[in-house]
């Protein structure tokens, strides 16, 4: 028991099953408890709105990883998943990290678990190891070099041309990654579920009936979604495209958590969320995981400082090294 908190009660569940009082203005309790405990709430583009707009910072993978190398704050609360948590904790060995749901998982990062990841990084000891940074810390830990959707295509062209490269643990943004930097990597077999579930037809029917939309893509999306696609880039990427373009209409194709904020950049365009393959009932992508965090465990979390990332010395200082790398190439 600590704060007479049942800590094995929140293990067992992955966070904190409290009641509270449904009078408890939740926005208004967690910007007390930012300013009382200095804490800084990161949040991912895919989160719920209502997290999103009491969040500090709202970003990608890579913005969020130079966030969260940078702040001074005591307390990070991390709105995302496990593994951008887990990111953050990496770079703060000495800040506390929490995040609402600790059961905020990645299909894509768990289609690379370290042990298998091992032996194929063995099989092929004179490559370079790229890993997207959608993995575990014990991936992060076999690589040599991390990189997100924003910064991919500059991390592989740092890389001589004479070596051969594993990417890893996404094959769809490796395939893409290939036709974009000409380098002819070995793939690790991974993918997303989210970007894996638009359907094609069903994307190219919406085209029809929105012709003067331009389809806009986040790379873990299949090939012949990105071939469809007259942008693709990471979510900051597809945000900045939408400002800056001449077009009033968008087909977006990733998660639909973006459209929020992207609304919000710009706010006379019409976003069109691009269509999965289940007839859900905004017929448009969600991430399960990342929706599994919402404002009432970001409020209790916060309150309670748990469920907290906690990561082994000797694993965190190998995973550090190719965080920084990333971070120094990024600058
Ligand atoms: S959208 Fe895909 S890659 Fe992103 S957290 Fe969800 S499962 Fe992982």
């Amino acid at each position: 028991m600590i704060n007479n908190i049942d800590t094995a009660a929140v293990e067992k569940k992955g966070y904190l099953d409290i009641e509270v009082p449904s009078t408890t203005n939740l926005v208004e309790e967690i910007k007390k408890l930012r300013k009382e405990k200095n804490a800084v709430i990161l949040a991912h583009y895919y989160q719920e709105a209502e997290i999103q707009d009491v969040a500090d910072y709202i970003g990608d993978s890579l913005g969020l990883s130079q966030k969260a190398a940078e702040t001074d704050a005591d307390l990070i609360v991390f709105a995302g998943v496990h593994f951008m948590a887990e990111t953050a904790k990496i770079l703060n060995p000495n800040k506390k990290v929490v995040l609402p749901d600790f059961n905020a998982g990645c299909s894509l990062a768990e289609s690379c678990p370290p042990s298998e990841f091992e032996k194929f990084v063995k099989q092929h000891p004179d490559h370079v190891v790229v890993t997207y940074i959608n993995c575990s810390a014990g991936i992060k830990a076999l690589s040599d070099l991390v990189c997100t959707s924003s910064n991919a295509k500059k991390i592989i062209d740092s890389i001589p041309a004479d070596k051969p490269i594993i990417f890893a643990p996404d094959k769809n943004l490796g395939k893409y990654l290939i036709k974009e930097t000409g380098r002819d990597m070995l793939l690790w077999d991974g993918s997303c579920i989210v970007h894996e579930a638009f359907s094609i037809d069903k994307l190219l029917e919406l085209h029809k009936e929105h012709p003067d939309a331009k389809i806009i893509a986040h790379p873990e999306s299949e090939t012949h979604i990105l071939k469809t696609a007259a942008y693709v880039g990471s979510t900051s990427g597809i945000i900045n495209f939408a400002k800056q373009d001449d077009a009033q209409k968008y087909i977006v194709a990733t998660e639909a958590g973006i459209l929020h904020e992207m609304q919000k950049e710009v706010p006379n365009k019409i976003l069109i969320p691009a269509p999965s393959h289940e007839d859900n009932t905004c017929a448009c992508s969600e991430c399960g995981f990342m929706k599994m965090n919402t404002l009432q465990k970001l409020y209790l979390c916060m309150k309670y400082e748990t469920p907290e990332i906690n990561i082994d010395e000797e694993l965190r200082l190998r995973s550090l090294q190719p965080i920084e790398r990333m971070l120094e190439l990024s600058k």
